[in-house]
C-alpha cells in the first residue's frame, strides 16, 4: 500500500458504519527516540533503508473518517498548516494537511460532527484551526480527555514539551465544550477509552459495527504507532508514563488479538491497517 493508495482504504463494519483512512501528510522523528528503551541492535534490522542522514524515520499522520447513521467522526487532525517554518523544517513536515486531504478523499470538513483525538501532542491536535485561525471543523464537538487538556496546558516542563501551548490555548474553550471524562460513547458504536501512558490523558478510539458479521476497528493512538509497537514493552522515549503504556497495551492488545479487531497504526506510512496476533508473551502486527 503506497501513500496515495492508502487514502483509498475504507471498510464497512456493518450497520451503516464505514471507516476510511485519510493520511494528513508526513513528518520525521528521531529513530532512537521512537524505539525508546529498545537497543539499536534489535530494531536496526526492522528499519533498514528507512533512516535518513539525520537518523530519522518517515512517519505518516494517519487519520480516520468514521461514518455512522448518527453522524460523522474524524479521528486525529495531524500537524495542520499553522506550524511555523522552523517547526516545519525541523520535523521535515510535508502536507497536505487534514482539510485538503479530507476533500481529496471526498469528505467535506464542514460535515464532521465529532473530532476525537488520542491526545493533544502537536502531531495530533495541530489541524483544528485553519491558517487564518478559523475552526477547520466548524460544527464539530472536540473530544479529548479532560485530563489531557489539563496536562497539556499545565506547567510541568517535561510533560509540556510535545504540546504547542499557544495553539492549544486558542482552542481550549472549544475543546472544553466536548471533553470526555473517562470512557464514553461519542456516537452510537464509537467509544473513547482512556489509556494514559504515552500522555496522561491519552485515549484509544474503538469503532464497532452492527449486525451479522459486524467488525470492530481500534485506533490505539501513539500506543501503537508502528508495526513494532505490537510488543507491549517496546514504548517510545516520548511516552510520559511508560509503565502505564505497557499495562494499557497488554490489556487492549489482548482484546484486539482475541476478538480479531482491525487495527490502524497512528504513524505507519506504508502498512497502516492490520491485525494483532499473539506471539509468545507479546503480539505481532500483521498488515492486511
Ligand atoms: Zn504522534
Amino acid at each position: 500500500m503506497g501513500l496515495n493508495d492508502a487514502v483509498d482504504w475504507s471498510r464497512a463494519l456493518g450497520g451503516g458504519v464505514r471507516v476510511a483512512l485519510v493520511q494528513a501528510g508526513t513528518f520525521r522523528s528521531d529513530a532512537g527516540a521512537l524505539l525508546g528503551p529498545v537497543p539499536r541492535v534489535l530494531w536496526d534490522p526492522l528499519v533498514t533503508g528507512e533512516i535518513d542522514a539525520e537518523h530519522r524515520l518517515l512517519q505518516a499522520l494517519n487519520c480516520l473518517l468514521v461514518e455512522t447513521r448518527a453522524g460523522r467522526l474524524l479521528v486525529e487532525t495531524g500537524i495542520g498548516e499553522r506550524i511555523d517554518d522552523k517547526g516545519r523544517s525541523i520535523r521535515r513536515y510535508e502536507g497536505p494537511w487534514i482539510v485538503p486531504a479530507l476533500r481529496t478523499a471526498g469528505f467535506d470538513p464542514g460535515t464532521v460532527d465529532v473530532v476525537a483525538m488520542s491526545h493533544l501532542h502537536f502531531d495530533h491536535a495541530g489541524g483544528l484551526l485553519a491558517a487564518d485561525g478559523s475552526r477547520a471543523f466548524p460544527r464539530a464537538r472536540i473530544v479529548a480527555q479532560q485530563k489531557e487538556w489539563e496536562i497539556a496546558l499545565g506547567e510541568n516542563p517535561r510533560l509540556v514539551a510535545s504540546y504547542i501551548q499557544p495553539e492549544l490555548r486558542l482552542v481550549r474553550d472549544w475543546g472544553a465544550e466536548g471533553w470526555a471524562d473517562g470512557e464514553e460513547d461519542v456516537l452510537p458504536g464509537v467509544s473513547v477509552v482512556p489509556t494514559g501512558g504515552h500522555s496522561a490523558g491519552h485515549q484509544a478510539v474503538i469503532v464497532r459495527g452492527w449486525g451479522r458479521s459486524a467488525g470492530v476497528l481500534a485506533f490505539f493512538g501513539d500506543l501503537c504507532m508502528r508495526p513494532w509497537s505490537a510488543n507491549p514493552r517496546w514504548v517510545t522515549a516520548f511516552d510520559d508514563f511508560p509503565l502505564d503504556s505497557v499495562t494499557a497495551k497488554s490489556e487492549l492488545f489482548s482484546l484486539a488479538a482475541d476478538e480479531g479487531w482491525i487495527v490502524v497504526l497512528s504513524h505507519e506510512p506504508r502498512h497502516p491497517v492490520g491485525r494483532l496476533v499473539r506471539d509468545r508473551d507479546r503480539f505481532r502486527y500483521e498488515p492486511e
